[in-house]
């Protein structure tokens, strides 16, 4: 389990004790912002007042600090987030950007190194 969550792209930390957050996006422009869990493979989240989202649809992450994209250049229904273990060791964290679609994936020297999430099937090393 990781300690601290940072961004790829800034590299602050933005996770506030066992919640990340992030700035979410859907295709229709709306914008709110979105409480996920520390805990791989748990699923749970909140989200602003106003910011609803319907299952099934993607909705893209964005830093918090620098607003940045942090959808996958090689996939754009994942987004890379880092985790920082106690002895500082990291790994990227992706996971779907689709609401209701639970895959996430631990990734250390591209490979998959842990995966989580009923639909974890769905990504494969080539995928992400
Ligand atoms: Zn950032």
């Amino acid at each position: 389990m990781s300690k601290k969550i940072i961004c790829p792209k800034c590299r602050n930390s933005i996770n506030i004790g066992n919640k990340v957050a992030l700035v979410g996006k859907t295709k229709t422009g709306l914008k709110g912002v979105i409480l996920l869990s520390t805990t791989l493979g748990d699923y749970t989240a909140e989200f602003s007042d106003d910011f609803t989202i319907v299952e099934g649809n993607i909705v893209k992450f964005l830093c918090p600090i620098c607003h940045r994209n942090l959808s996958r250049r090689r996939n754009k229904n994942l987004a890379t987030i880092i985790g920082v273990d106690k002895d500082g060791n990291e790994s990227n964290i992706i996971f779907s950007q689709i609401f209701g679609e639970k895959s996430t994936y631990r990734i250390e020297d591209n490979n998959i190194k842990e995966s989580f999430g009923e639909n974890n099937f769905k990504y494969t090393e080539n995928d992400i």
